[in-house]
């Protein structure tokens, strides 16, 4: 590489949408073109992401790229920064907490061009963690579509269904002995249930906040 080239920037590419709209198929895409490029990748994905395999990530559809397992998100920049590094991948990144901002961005400066994929909203429609920021600052966003599993149009949410029946508003994350399951859907299909209606104003509220 030229001194010209490597005192150049990188970039931030945000690909994100509901669960089963492709998020991880499309980060195994890019990231396998870069290897095909004979760039030096380094892929990661949080450790909670333990699904099916703890060091790779995997697509629903069963595609996958082995990847770093990351709970510490200072370890990103610690195995980043390595100046043989081009490109680094990061999977489900709306689980890292909000340094995972600055780290991102202190990449960027040093070259490394950042693909990120993670949902930007929650089973409530709510924005979730640091993806506000991060699809502010990228430099380009895909955002994906899956297919509604109630009408077959397509499908901007996430419905959370706890024993079949729609996950309520204050529900928390995780439901103890709960069977939970996820879908996607468009926003006709979409349901949360408030259990009281001071809930559904304050999230009603919240959204307006957010114009
Ligand atoms: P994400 O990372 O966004 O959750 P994946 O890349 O893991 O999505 O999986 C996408 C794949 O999921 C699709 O190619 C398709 O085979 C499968 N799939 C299952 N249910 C749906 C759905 N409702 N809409 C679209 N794709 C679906
Ligand atoms: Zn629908």
């Amino acid at each position: 590489m030229s001194a010209e080239n490597s005192s150049k920037k990188g970039s931030l590419e945000v690909i994100c949408g509901p669960m089963f709209s492709g998020k991880s198929e499309e980060l195994i895409r890019r990231l396998r073109r870069a290897q095909i490029a004979k760039q030096n990748v380094l892929t990661c994905k949080h450790s909670l992401d333990n699904r099916y395999m703890i060091e790779c990530i995997i697509s629903h559809d069963g595609k996958k790229l082995e990847a770093e397992a990351i709970g510490d998100v200072h370890d990103i920049f610690r195995l980043g920064k390595d100046s043989k590094i081009e490109v680094i991948g990061i999977d489900e990144v709306q689980w890292f907490d909000a340094t995972i901002v600055s780290i991102i961005s202190q990449l960027i400066e040093m070259g490394k061009r950042l693909i990120v994929a993670g949902y930007e909203l929650d089973f409530r429609g709510r924005p979730v963690g640091q993806m506000p920021v991060l699809l502010s600052i990228a430099d380009k966003v895909t955002k994906l579509q899956a297919i509604c599993t109630l009408c077959g149009k397509d499908a901007t949410l996430t419905q959370r269904l706890v024993n079949d029946k729609p996950a309520k508003f204050n529900d928390p994350d995780i439901v103890v002995g709960g069977s939970e399951q996820y879908q996607a859907r468009c926003r006709n299909c979409h349901h949360v249930e408030y259990e009281v209606e001071k809930d559904r104003y304050t999230f009603k509220e919240f959204k307006l906040k957010q114009i």
